[in-house]
């Protein structure tokens, strides 16, 4: 990955470019609190906006949209079919669905939210049909392990474009970021910040030798590993700061300190046996 700055992307397997930094909204509310969130995002040079039909704020992520001065083109908006609406047909409905929320003519990137076991292949070909109909720009999955992106790819005609799953310092997940890469999948790191939990020692000795605060420190991490990152913040001081990451660069001897704060410790569920 090419680091530059705030609007820097990657390139998907399609050609698509996609920031490699946006702002999650999982938990920020629908109207007024998300859309001044992303206002302040767009402001700071942010172009792209992770939310999901589960956050219920995809309204409000739209109305951001429309009524910001940036065009439409250079935006990119991201939102994901939940999982009791998997199957073929509840895909492409609940797509229209989303979109119809969004207010948006056409999305950036959709993905199946959780592997769903016995649905996503279905899934899929849903997301294939209206990839091929010129409705999204990219498709892709998300809390997709190895095994499950071998099966989906065994019986699929489209690789998915990106894989977004639980990613941050207690779980690195490397054979996932690595089978990702060989096939072409941009990994996306959720929860990138722990939810919050940036009281930890090592980080912030990085962060004072840089100037740079915890947050900061992880989230160039996450770019310098390859990863696309979209932290969560409603606070304009936060979001700023989460996007203040393209003035230094950490050393390998950074990099391999941090990932050695590895636990396997997730957050959230284990998509290997989630029940929802
Ligand atoms: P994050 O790791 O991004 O952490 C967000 C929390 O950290 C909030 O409480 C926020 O508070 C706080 N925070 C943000 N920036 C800072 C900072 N600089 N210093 C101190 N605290 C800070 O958690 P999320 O779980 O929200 O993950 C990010 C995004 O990933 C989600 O919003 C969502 O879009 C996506 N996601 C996807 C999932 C999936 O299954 N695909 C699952 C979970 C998340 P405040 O707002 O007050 O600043």
């Amino acid at each position: 990955m090419n680091i530059s700055d705030v609007q820097g992307t990657v390139t998907l397997h399609n050609g698509v470019q996609m920031p490699y930094l946006g702002l999650g909204v999982y938990k920020a509310k629908d109207g007024k609190e998300v859309i001044n969130a992303i206002h302040s995002a767009f402001d700071c040079g942010y172009r792209a906006i992770d939310t999901a039909a589960m956050y219920k704020n995809e309204a409000g992520v739209g109305e951001a949209v429309n009524s910001h001065k940036l065009d439409r083109k250079d935006v990119f908006v991201t939102t994901k079919v939940w999982n009791s609406d998997q199957g073929y047909d509840k895909t492409i409905k609940a797509f229209e669905s989303s979109l119809n929320e969004l207010n948006l003519e056409y999305l950036d990137l959709y993905l199946i939210h959780w592997p769903v076991k016995g649905k996503y292949k279905e899934t899929w070909k849903a997301l294939e049909t209206l990839y091929n109909d010129g409705k999204i720009k990219a498709i892709g999955v998300s809390n997709f392990l190895i095994d499950q992106l071998e099966d989906l790819m065994g019986s699929s005609d489209i690789v998915p474009m990106v894989n977004q799953f639980e990613f941050h310092p207690k779980l690195i997940q490397q054979d996932l970021i690595n089978f990702c890469q060989k096939h072409q999948i941009q990994p996306q790191a959720w929860s990138p910040l722990m939810q919050g939990d940036l009281n930890h020692a090592t980080l912030k000795e990085i962060g004072a030798r840089h100037n740079k605060t915890a947050a900061q420190v992880i989230l160039r991490w996450d770019l310098q590993k390859g990863m696309a990152t979209i932290p969560k913040s409603t606070n304009p001081g936060r979001i700023k700061e989460n996007s203040d990451i393209f003035d230094f660069e950490l050393s390998e001897e950074d990099i391999q300190t941090i990932d050695q704060l590895n636990q396997n410790r997730r957050l959230g569920p284990n998509p290997a046996n989630f029940n929802f």
